[in-house]
């Protein structure tokens, strides 16, 4: 069983690896859309596999450093395509939400990538 919970936070960005005079090179912003899913077994006592307020709260932290900042500004997001943005996310929710599967992001709203965490 999966469980996900979806935000969404506003950033600036622009990619320093894009070929020259890519559009993506200048800086632009982007509502992002994140999913963050869990998976587990269900308790049967309780009926779930964690509580739902759980992911709001590991996730919080991350989003307030992420919401209205330019993310090539952020350690670890200099070059902040969706995909290293996913991974950044993945990697520091990780400690703080063992049940963690994956990050589903939407960087527009017809493209986006998926991060499957590594396998323990
Ligand atoms: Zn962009």
């Amino acid at each position: 069983m999966e469980l996900f919970k979806t935000f969404t936070f506003e950033a600036a960005h622009w990619l320093p690896h894009v070929p020259a005079g890519h559009k993506c090179a200048r800086v632009h912003g982007h509502t992002y859309v994140v999913e963050i899913y869990t998976r587990g077994k269900v308790d049967p006592h309780t009926g779930w596999i964690h509580d739902l307020a759980d992911i709001k709260v590991a996730f919080e932290p991350l989003l307030n450093q992420l919401d209205h900042y330019q993310l090539n500004d952020i350690e670890g997001l200099e070059n902040p395509t969706v995909e290293n943005i996913a991974r950044w996310i993945g990697d520091r929710l990780k400690p703080a939400l063992p049940h963690l599967w994956k990050i589903k992001m939407w960087e527009t709203r017809s493209s986006g990538c998926v991060y499957t965490l590594p396998e323990e």
